[in-house]
C-alpha cells in the first residue's frame, strides 16, 4: 500500500515497534518555583486570590475562577491538612511488588483549595479515613532539595 492510499479497513492498519530516545526538562513554572524553594525551608506556600478569597495549594499564577493575577499573593499556609482521598499502593514505580504496601493520599492543606498527592506514614491503612487531620513530616533540612519529596509523608495529628 502506498503512502497516499487511504485505509479502507481498520484491520489493514499496521504498526512497527521502535524506540524514540528522548530527554526533556520539566519546568515547574513561576508559581511552582516559589512552592519548591520554600519546601527547602520546611514551608508550604499557596497563592491567594483576594477577589475570590481563595488560597490555592500548590500556588498558581492566576485564579482559575476570576483570572486575577496571583503572583504577588504568595503566602505560607502551614503544614497541616486533611486526607481528601486515599488508597493503598502495592507496587513500586517499576512495577515491583512491595513487601509492605504504602498508603497514598490526596492532601488538602487547611484553609486552601486544591491539594497534592503524597504518602501517609505512622498510620495503618485500616485507621485512615476521609477528612483525617494530618501534618507534613519533612526530611532533615540538609537532605532537602526543593522537591515535593522534601516532605517524607503526612502523619495523623494526634
Ligand atoms: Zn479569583
Amino acid at each position: 500500500m502506498a503512502l497516499i492510499e487511504r485505509f479502507q479497513k481498520v484491520t489493514d492498519v499496521t504498526y512497527w515497534e521502535g524506540q524514540i530516545p528522548m530527554s526533556y526538562i520539566y519546568t515547574v513554572g513561576r508559581a511552582g518555583e516559589k512552592f519548591f524553594r520554600e519546601m527547602i525551608n520546611g514551608k508550604i506556600f499557596g497563592a491567594k486570590c483576594n477577589q475570590c478569597n481563595l488560597i490555592y495549594v500548590p500556588p498558581r499564577i492566576y485564579c482559575e475562577k476570576c483570572f486575577e493575577r496571583l503572583e504577588e499573593n504568595y503566602l505560607e499556609v502551614g503544614t497541616k491538612g486533611k486526607v481528601h482521598t486515599f488508597t493503598q499502593c502495592y507496587e513500586t514505580y517499576d512495577g515491583v511488588r512491595k513487601e509492605v504496601p504504602s498508603i497514598v493520599a490526596v492532601i488538602r492543606i487547611d484553609g486552601t483549595e486544591g491539594g497534592f498527592v503524597h504518602w501517609l506514614g505512622e498510620v495503618e491503612f485500616k485507621d485512615v479515613y476521609f477528612g483525617m487531620p494530618v501534618e507534613a513530616v519533612f526530611k532533615d533540612k540538609k537532605e532537602r532539595e526543593g522537591s515535593i519529596l522534601d516532605i517524607k509523608y503526612f502523619r495523623p495529628i494526634k
